[in-house]
């Protein structure tokens, strides 16, 4: 590795600000530029619909780096800076601007964004949606200034939003199509679960039912919903799902497919571009499948990971490596606090290890014998476990899984033996 290679990161989010750390970590002192559309320096999201949504953590919790860590190790770090096109064959990327920049190796975290409702009124103000820091900071103030809100869509930005309401002290009514919040990853069972949660805190569901309309003069003042039933909704926010940003990918030629497609190494199908976090697309050796993840894990284990990948290409002392983290991520609601680890897309059994009633438990889905995911709730320091157990992918007794006198790391390591 030598000064002369520059490495140009188009994304200043989670995963590229971790990606740009990673190469200085790893020891390249050539270019790093690290090139983010917004203003903020490289944040961390989970927060936004949590800590930081509830003015309980301030934005010096949700910084990646302090100010002064850019410039401390060289990386030229450009904020609201927009990447207007790539260019593979030139090796080159053209800003805003028209200043075009040369590149031995290039990563893509340029994320997601959310999916926007259509429908009559969609448009009107005081309809939120919850992607940046700016969007959480005007949000809180409309909860707070209205004292009701109607959080449109179950899934993790819905029901993150209505718990921090609710602990804010709004009225919060919630409206998902499913028949259960959270159905398309937890299932019928722990979405009933976390269904029943929102409703002891006192969220009113309207579950099973879509939305017809909004209404209001200039700002939404109703949702109208497929059953005609009306709420009052002073302020909406909407997490309906989020679209991977594959635009200039798009225009560069790079294959897409639910994202930008990588191969195990977050290898993209250009020389020299790589992707991670929200937009990559990629092969999971372990899990024997492609898979694009819109979490927080990973950004941030994909970026170094893509990172150190990007050195081999140009001559670094290590070799390329697989991409093969079990997926994770966590979820914080009222006192329900949550870790999952895996992926199930399917299953045929759950097997509890605790009572769900209790609120402490862990949860782990089965197919064909094998544990594809698992998921503790108020219970800690097992996530680790859990995915060494999905990462073995053999078939463990469901009785040492249900049984809390059976060590978790212990079984791992029999499971992973067993498989050599
Ligand atoms: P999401 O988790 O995919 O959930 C979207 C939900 O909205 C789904 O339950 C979907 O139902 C429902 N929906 C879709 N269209 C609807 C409509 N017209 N009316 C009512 N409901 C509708 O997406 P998200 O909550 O918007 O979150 C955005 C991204 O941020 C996701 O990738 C999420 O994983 C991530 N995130 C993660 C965390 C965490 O890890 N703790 C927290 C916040 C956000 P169907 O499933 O039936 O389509």
């Amino acid at each position: 590795m030598t000064d002369e290679h520059a490495i140009v990161i188009v994304g200043a989010s989670l995963a590229g600000a971790k990606a740009a750390e990673a190469l200085r970590t790893e020891g390249f002192t050539g270019r790093v530029l690290l090139c983010g559309e917004e203003p903020e320096r490289p944040y961390e999201r989970p927060p936004l619909s949590k800590g930081y949504l509830r003015g309980e953590d301030g934005s010096d919790k949700v910084f990646v780096h302090d100010k002064t860590f850019y410039d401390s190790v060289g990386i030229d770090l450009r904020l609201s800076c927009r990447v207007e096109a790539i260019e593979p064959a030139e090796q080159q990327v053209t800003l805003a601007g028209g200043e075009r920049i040369g590149y031995d190796e290039l990563l893509l975290t340029t994320g997601a964004t959310p999916r926007r409702l259509r429908l009559p009124g969609a448009d009107l103000a005081g309809v939120h949606y919850l992607r940046n820091l700016t969007d959480s900071d005007h949000l809180r103030e409309a909860i707070q200034a209205a004292g009701r809100i109607v959080v449109i869509g179950g899934g993790w930005i819905g029901c993150e939003v209505a718990a921090s309401a609710r602990q804010l002290g709004a009225e919060v009514a919630m409206v998902e199509v499913s028949e259960l919040p959270l159905q398309r990853v937890l299932g019928p069972e722990l979405g009933a679960f976390y269904r029943d949660v929102h409703a002891d805190a006192g969220v009113e569901l309207h579950l099973g039912i879509g939305v017809e309309a909004l209404r209001g003069s200039g700002s939404v003042e109703e949702v109208v919903l497929a059953d005609a039933t009306v709420l009052a909704a002073p302020v909406v926010a909407v997490g309906v799902g989020v679209s991977p940003r594959t635009e200039l990918a798009d225009a560069a030629g790079l294959t897409l497919d639910n994202g930008v497609v990588t191969d195990e190494y977050l290898s993209t199908s250009a020389a020299g571009i790589y992707a991670a976090g929200d937009v990559a697309a990629a092969w999971h050796p372990v899990l024997g499948r492609r898979i694009r993840l819109e979490h927080w894990s990973s950004a941030l284990n994909q970026g170094p990971a893509a990172a150190a990948n990007m050195l081999a290409d140009i001559g670094g002392a290590k070799g390329k490596q697989p991409y093969t983290k079990i997926p994770y991520f966590f979820s914080d609601q009222y006192d329900v606090g949550m870790e999952y680890s895996g992926l199930a897309s399917s299953w045929d059994r759950i097997v509890y290890r605790g009572d769900p009633a209790t609120r402490q438990f862990i949860a782990f889905w089965l197919a064909d014998g094998r544990v594809q995911a698992g998921m503790n709730v108020n219970v800690w320091d097992v996530a680790g476990p859990i995915a060494d157990i999905v990462a073995t992918r053999q078939t463990v007794d469901a009785g040492d899984l249900a049984d809390p006198d059976v060590d978790l790391v212990q079984l791992a390591d029999k499971l992973a033996a067993a498989g050599g």
